[in-house]
């Protein structure tokens, strides 16, 4: 397939290379200088969208998809796919989706999880929101690029899916390091507490999966001294998109609320810009020796 793929960062570099890899001719395009294995390099966004079947973008944010967007929705070809892999607002996701529609494009928002690990290794996650026939025309390059693609519902949906996960995700890992916190002033042991929640009730991906104590459970970012992974200030835009969205669709989420208010404070005035989002719980210990 002919694939132009905007957008080629920590996620975008690895995910267009696999895609070269799988036998597909890709071109490229990125603001920054960059060199990905078996991608071509376009001088402009739209001429890497120029005769593209399938176009893909993995970009900032929302409003850098739309600039994006209403550069390369005139140079596409009719009936070619435009794959939003960024996450980015639901409002974007879907005005961009109308404006593709309206071009005679095949509009799928396609947000991914699964991090850099993920992109590198081929087996993201994704969530998609767009029509029948615009999702079976991505199918092949999700089965590249990720393990599991989910058709999530019309535009919007897939973004929808992202920023409600990622807001389980932020609530649970806060959840797990003030727990740990508290466990430690009560004399328990790590090890022992780990044992007991990743086996019991109280378990999840956040505890499970990226342990934030470190030296505890499986190997983590709180094991190289909170290096992201998956950095706060990341965490932080997906909260603050929950929140948009919530506020948007008159929903009631006060955990994502204080999340999105806790992982604010933590980025903004106590250091945790640039580091993981785990990092919450060297923050609780701080706190709780003050
Ligand atoms: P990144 O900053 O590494 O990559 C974004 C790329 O877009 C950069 O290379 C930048 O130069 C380029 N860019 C910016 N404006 C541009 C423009 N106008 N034209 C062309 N290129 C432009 O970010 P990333 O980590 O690759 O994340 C990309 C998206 O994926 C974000 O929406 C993020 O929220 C989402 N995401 C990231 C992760 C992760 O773990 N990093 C996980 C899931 C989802």
């Amino acid at each position: 397939m002919k694939i132009g793929f905007i957008g080629l960062g920590n996620m975008g570099g690895p995910m267009a290379a696999n895609l070269a890899k799988a036998g597909h001719e890709v071109l490229g395009f990125d603001m920054a200088e960059v060199h990905i294995e078996g991608v071509a390099l376009a001088r402009t966004a739209a001429e890497a969208a120029t005769d593209a079947q399938v176009v893909i973008t993995m970009l900032p944010n929302g409003q850098i998809l739309r600039h994006v967007a209403a550069e390369i929705i005139p140079a596409m070809t009719k009936g070619a796919a435009f794959l939003d892999c960024s996450t980015v607002d639901v409002d974007s996701a879907r005005e961009v989706a109308r404006q593709a529609d309206l071009a005679g494009l095949l509009p799928v928002d396609a947000p991914v999880s699964g991090g850099v690990g993920g992109a590198a290794a081929g087996t993201l996650t994704f969530m998609a929101g767009g029509s029948k026939a615009a999702f079976a025309m991505a199918a092949p390059l999700f089965d590249v690029m990720g393990q599991k693609a989910v058709h999530c519902g019309t535009s919007g949906a897939g973004q929808a899916a992202k920023i409600c996960n990622n807001m389980i995700l932020g609530v649970t890992m806060i959840a797990t390091c003030e727990a740990f916190a508290l466990a430690d002033k009560l004399g328990l042991d790590r090890d022992r507490m780990f044992d007991v929640v990743s086996t019991s009730s109280g378990y999840s991906w956040s505890m499970n999966a990226y342990c934030p104590a470190a030296g505890v459970g499986p190997n983590s970012p709180a094991d190289n001294d909170y290096k992201p992974g998956f950095a706060a200030e990341l965490m932080l835009k997906d909260l603050r998109l929950s929140q948009q969205a919530a506020a948007g669709s008159d929903a009631d989420t006060p955990m994502g609320k204080l999340a999105e208010a806790l992982y604010t404070q933590f980025v903004e005035h106590e250091g945790g810009l640039g580091k993981d989002f785990s990092a919450m719980l060297p923050r609780f210990e701080e706190r709780g020796r003050s």
